[in-house]
């Protein structure tokens, strides 16, 4: 089988979704194939056990580490891609994150755009994923043409004694970006019902700024836009010189097809998106399409986390805990000139979650038992920038499976941040002494979060022999070939990727209308 497009876009997540949502108004005639089905909603959405216990969200892949020993990556195949079961904590990097920047372990590259080129971008990503927040309350903040569309979300009444423990200490809590369907005006007319089970399950009620809810599905309602659920694209095919995409292959039940059209952009996420690029090897381009500089797949990143729980004195009854933030440490400290990275908070600890633990951890919190420790747990997610490392990379298994090789970067500024916290909790109303991994109780609780954050596996720059992509993320040496998920990215920041893909995605798109007279 066979048709043609204007654009085939090569994934439906953070990248992928808002590019075809941005380009469909036009009217160009647009092909989303999604390798995933629809995420279904059903009742096990919002089940502790079935999502954190039972991974049924979780694609079953098989991925390799650097000595062979297959793992199972936690990815999400679904329409939205891994959007669905994201924490929805909508950042900016900061304006430095765009220049160059010096780590203990290196140099955190400049980005081949400024700051001031993607700005207008992110307004225009808070407001199609509807982000609440509010600019400047972070000293970090990078300058912002217009205000969130919707107010900061209130804290819940442990979480506002925390903002104000650590505003009386000194420092500059703020309200993280969140994006949920929530008016705090008028609750009964919101989608959000600020529920316990955001953060890394699938919103059973839609009401989460997903790439699904507010991208996709808006844009099939253009009779231009076509979506293949459960169309893996398996090799890009080029003309003998190797000059253009001349057909995408994909395996879809079970039947081979192949789908042509004028501009192809590749958005499968940093890991599958290298490796579609590199299986997709012929006679003009040996080492894997667009990779004469041999940058394909290197430099994978995503983040040095720290998923970790401290115990307050006092219950903590939060449901939704995901709406402050702290970035005093994000560029050093009072005693370390390097970036530490950023501080939030994460979906709060639940007891089902505690289910299968081993009981010699009750020692961790000495007086408490496995109960308390979920109704006391303040959670927090420690982030620090994980280096460029050419090293660090996608390859593929003989078999086509993914191998993914990676020595973490900046250990000394991760430690140093988990005890700048540790040694605040005094002051914070909890246990100064416990501040420990969550996976310590969590037997499921993915360390450093899996793939999560992944990026920077085909990043942009000006110059062919260094980098991908040009500064439009087209390959180089492709001319009509994009890439608009995280692999584009040169370095991470220390903050949540996902509103930098949907803003770039943004930026992407309006060069290809442009260049399409669309
Ligand atoms: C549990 C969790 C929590 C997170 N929390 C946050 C957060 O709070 N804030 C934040 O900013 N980020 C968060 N992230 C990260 C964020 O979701 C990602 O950075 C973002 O979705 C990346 O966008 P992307 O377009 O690069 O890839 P994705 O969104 O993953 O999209 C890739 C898509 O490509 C599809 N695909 C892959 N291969 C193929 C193929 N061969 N053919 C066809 N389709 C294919 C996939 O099924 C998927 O739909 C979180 C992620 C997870 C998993
Ligand atoms: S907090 Fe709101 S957006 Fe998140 S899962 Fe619950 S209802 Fe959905």
């Amino acid at each position: 089988m066979s048709s043609s497009y204007d654009v085939i876009v090569i994934g439906s997540g953070a990248g992928g979704g808002t590019l075809v949502h941005h380009l469909a108004p036009s009217g160009t005639r647009i092909l989303l194939l999604e390798r995933g089905g629809w995420l279904p909603r059903e009742p096990q959405n919002w089940s502790v056990g079935d999502v954190f216990i039972d991974n049924r969200y979780i694609s079953a892949d098989t991925w390799y580490d650097a000595k062979g020993k297959p793992f199972q990556p936690q990815i999400h195949y679904f329409v939205g891609g891994a959007t669905k079961l994201y924490g929805a904590a909508l950042y900016r990097l900061r304006a430095e994150d765009f220049g160059e920047l010096k780590h203990h372990d290196g140099i955190s590259p400049a980005w081949p755009i400024d700051y001031a080129d993607m700005e207008p971008y992110y307004t225009m990503a808070e407001q199609l994923y509807q982000v609440h927040g509010a600019h400047g309350e972070d000293p970090t903040d990078p300058p912002a043409s217009a205000e969130y569309p919707f107010p900061a979300l209130s804290h819940e009444p442990r979480i506002q004694q925390l903002s104000d423990d650590l505003a009386a200490a000194g420092y500059h809590p703020f309200h993280a970006p969140c994006g949920v369907l929530r008016d705090e005006a008028n609750p009964p007319f919101s989608a959000c019902i600020r529920c316990a089970t955001c953060d890394g399950f699938p919103c059973l009620v839609h009401a989460k700024s997903d790439a699904e809810v507010l991208a996709v599905r808006p844009a099939l309602e253009h009779d231009t836009v076509t979506l293949l659920t459960d169309a893996r694209a398996t090799k890009l095919l080029t003309n003998d010189a190797g000059t253009a995409v001349i057909g995408v292959e994909v395996e879809r039940g079970g039947e081979h097809e192949t789908y042509t059209a004028d501009i192809v952009v590749v958005s499968c996420g940093a890991a599958n998106s290298a490796k579609l690029l590199l299986a997709s090897a012929n006679d003009a381009h040996p080492n894997g399409l667009a990779n004469g500089s041999d940058q394909v797949g290197r430099n994978y990143m995503f983040h040095n986390s720290q998923a970790v729980l401290a115990l307050s004195k006092e219950p903590n009854p939060t449901l939704f805990q995901k709406t402050l933030g702290l970035n005093d440490f994000y560029f050093g400290a009072d005693d370390f000139d390097f970036p530490l990275g950023n501080i939030q908070m994460i979906g709060k600890s639940q007891s089902d979650m505690f289910k299968g633990e081993k009981p010699t951890e009750t020692k961790l919190a000495p007086g408490f038992a496995l109960r308390d420790v979920a109704s006391h747990a303040v959670d927090f997610w420690l982030s620090t920038e994980d280096l460029p490392v050419a090293e660090n990379r996608v390859t593929l298994e003989r078999d086509g499976h993914v191998k993914l090789s990676y020595s973490a970067t900046n250990g000394t500024p991760a430690d140093r941040l988990y005890h700048r916290l540790k040694s605040m909790l005094g002051h914070l109303g909890m246990h100064p002494d416990h501040l420990i991994p969550r996976h310590a109780y969590l037997k499921t609780d993915i360390p450093v979060a899996g793939v999560a954050h992944q990026a920077g596996t085909c990043r942009f720059g000006k110059d062919p022999a260094s980098s991908v992509l040009n500064t439009d993320c087209r390959a180089h040496e492709v001319d009509n070939l994009y890439v608009v998920d995280t692999s584009f990215f040169p370095s991470i920041g220390a903050v949540n990727p996902a509103l930098t893909a949907m803003a770039n995605a943004l930026r992407v798109g309006d060069h290809l209308l442009e260049r399409l007279g669309a």
